[in-house]
C-alpha cells in the first residue's frame, strides 16, 4: 500500500521555473496519468517523484513518510522508460533477476519472483532468450518485469509505448491494463502523449499546463466537464471546436466549445452555415471539415460515410446542452 502526497512542489532549472506549486494526492493502488503539451513538465514531475531530480521546493511523501531527500533506490519506486535499457548479453530471466541478485536474495526466492512476474506478463516462454531475439513489445514487457520483481510501492512509466508501432501499442496497452488489475495495491503513474492511453488506462488524469496542475479528474469527467478552455481543447481527439466573437456572444460567453460528435451536418435549416472544405472517411466514421467564417474550420464527427463533400453548402447544429460556455478568463461557466 502506498499513498503518494506531493505538496507545494517547485522545480527550477537555472532561471526557469519548470514546476510551480504542484499539489497532488495519489491514493494507494490508483493509476494516474499525466498529460499536457510538450514541455509542460510531465517528465520532470515524474523524475522528481522517482528522485532522479532533486526538487527546488516542497515535499514528497509516501504513506506519510517524507522521502524528499531519500535517494532514488530507497524510495520503493520503480521507473519504466521508453528506451528499455535491457542488458543485451543477458537472458530475459537474468535481466529480470539482476536487481534481486544485487540485493543478495536467495536463489529460490529470485526464481519464484521472476517466474511470478513472467507469468503476469506472459513472458514465461521467453525467459531463455536474449533481448535481440525479442520484438519491441516483448522487450518492453521485460523492462516492466524487471521493475515488478522488485515489488515497488509506486510504479512510474515515462511514455512506455511510444517506440512501438500502432498495433503493438494497442496490444501492450491492453497488457498494461491487465497488469494494473493483477497489481491492485501498486500505485501507478504514467506519462503519455496518447489520448487513448490516457482515457483508457487512467483512474484519474492530471492535466499539466506550463508547470501547473490545470485539472485533476476521472477521464470522462474531464471530457464531459472540463473546468477550463485549456482542458477542453487538450482532452479529446479530434479537438473540441471552439468559437469566439458573435457565435459565443449569443450564448452569453466569451468562447463556446462543441465536441465534433455533438455536431450534425445538414443541407439546410437553422444553425452555423458554412461550406465543406474536406471530408475524411475512416470507414466506421467520417470527419467533415466546415468553414463557417473567420477562425479554424469546424470538425464534425459523424458515423458511417458522410455524403457531404468539398464545396457543399451545409448547416451545422448542436443542442444547447452540448454547448460548453467559457468566460473571458477561460473558466467554464455553469459549473
Ligand atoms: P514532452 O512531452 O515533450 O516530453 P514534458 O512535459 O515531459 O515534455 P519535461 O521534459 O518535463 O516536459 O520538460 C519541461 C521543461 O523543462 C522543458 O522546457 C525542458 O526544456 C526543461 N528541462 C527539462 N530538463 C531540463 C534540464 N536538465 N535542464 C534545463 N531545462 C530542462
Amino acid at each position: 500500500m502506498a499513498k503518494l502526497t506531493i505538496s507545494n512542489l517547485d522545480k527550477r532549472f537555472g532561471a526557469f521555473d519548470i514546476l510551480k506549486n504542484v499539489n497532488l494526492e495519489i491514493p494507494s493502488g490508483e493509476f494516474v496519468v499525466f498529460v499536457g503539451p510538450s514541455g509542460c513538465g510531465k517528465s520532470t514531475l515524474l523524475r522528481c517523484i522517482s528522485g532522479l531530480e532533486t526538487v527546488s521546493g516542497g515535499t514528497l511523501s509516501i504513506d506519510g513518510v517524507d522521502v524528499t531527500k531519500v535517494p532514488p533506490s530507497q524510495r520503493g519506486i520503480a521507473m519504466v522508460f521508453q528506451s528499455y535499457a535491457l542488458y543485451p548479453h543477458m537472458s530475459v530471466f537474468d535481466n529480470m533477476a539482476y536487481a534481486l541478485k544485487i540485493q543478495k536474495l536467495g536463489k529460490a526466492e529470485i526464481e519464484a519472483k521472476v517466474r511470478d512476474a513472467a507469468r503476469k506478463l506472459q513472458l514465461e516462454p521467453l525467459l531463455e532468450r536474449l533481448p535481440r531475439q525479442l520484438s519491441g513489445g516483448q522487450r518492453q514487457r521485460v523492462a516492466i518485469g524487471r521493475a515488478i520483481v522488485r515489488d515497488p510501492k509506486v510504479f512510474l512509466f515515462d511514455e512506455p509505448l511510444s517506440n512501438l508501432d500502432a498495433a503493438l501499442r494497442v496490444q501492450t496497452r491492453l497488457e498494461i491494463a491487465t497488469l494494473k488489475q493483477s497489481l491492485p495495491d501498486t500505485t501507478m503513474i504514467y506519462v503519455t502523449h496518447d489520448q487513448v492511453e490516457a482515457m483508457t488506462l487512467a483512474d484519474r488524469i492530471v492535466v499539466l499546463n506550463a508547470g501547473r496542475v490545470e485539472q485533476v479528474g476521472k477521464p470522462l469527467d474531464l471530457y464531459e466537464r472540463p473546468a477550463s478552455l485549456f482542458v477542453a481543447g487538450f482532452i479529446g481527439s479530434p479537438k473540441m471546436n471552439l468559437l469566439g466573437g458573435e457565435h459565443a456572444a449569443r450564448f452569453g460567453a466569451t468562447t463556446i466549445g462543441v465536441r465534433p460528435e455533438h455536431l450534425t451536418v445538414s443541407a439546410g435549416g437553422e444553425g452555423w452555415a458554412g461550406k465543406v472544405l474536406r471530408t475524411e472517411h475512416l470507414g466506421s466514421e467520417s470527419y467533415v471539415y466546415v468553414d463557417i467564417g473567420p477562425g479554424e474550420p469546424m470538425i464534425v464527427r459523424t458515423p458511417g460515410t458522410s455524403a457531404f463533400v468539398h464545396g457543399n453548402a451545409v448547416v451545422l447544429q448542436a443542442s444547447d446542452a452540448d454547448v460548453l460556455r467559457f468566460d473571458a478568463k477561460g473558466a467554464r461557466m455553469d459549473r
